[in-house]
C-alpha cells in the first residue's frame, strides 16, 4: 500500500498571517519564494514578507521512506504569485 504524506496540500489550507503587514490567509494564497530540498518558502503576497514555509507532499511505497517522490514540483513556478 502506498501511502501519501500530504504535507503541501496542509500547507496551503493552513493559515498564515503575516507579521509584516498583517495580512492573513491560507497558503495558497502565499506567493512562493526561495525554495529549498524538500519545500519553498511562503511569503506574503501584499509585502513579501516571510509567512512560513511549505513541505513538499511525500509519497511512499508500503512505509519504505527511502522510496520519497517529490509531487510538488510542478505546481511551483519560480516566478508564481503574479497575476
Ligand atoms: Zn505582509
Amino acid at each position: 500500500m502506498s501511502q501519501r504524506l500530504d504535507l503541501w496540500g496542509e500547507a496551503m489550507r493552513s493559515l498564515r498571517t503575516c507579521r509584516k503587514c498583517g495580512w492573513a490567509g491560507t497558503g495558497a494564497l502565499c506567493v512562493t519564494g526561495e525554495s529549498f530540498g524538500d519545500g519553498v518558502e511562503l511569503d506574503c503576497p501584499r509585502c513579501r514578507g516571510r509567512c512560513g514555509f511549505a513541505q513538499y507532499s511525500i509519497f511512499t511505497s508500503d512505509g519504505d521512506l527511502s522510496r520519497v517522490e517529490r509531487a510538488a514540483d510542478s505546481e511551483v513556478a519560480p516566478s508564481s504569485g503574479h497575476r
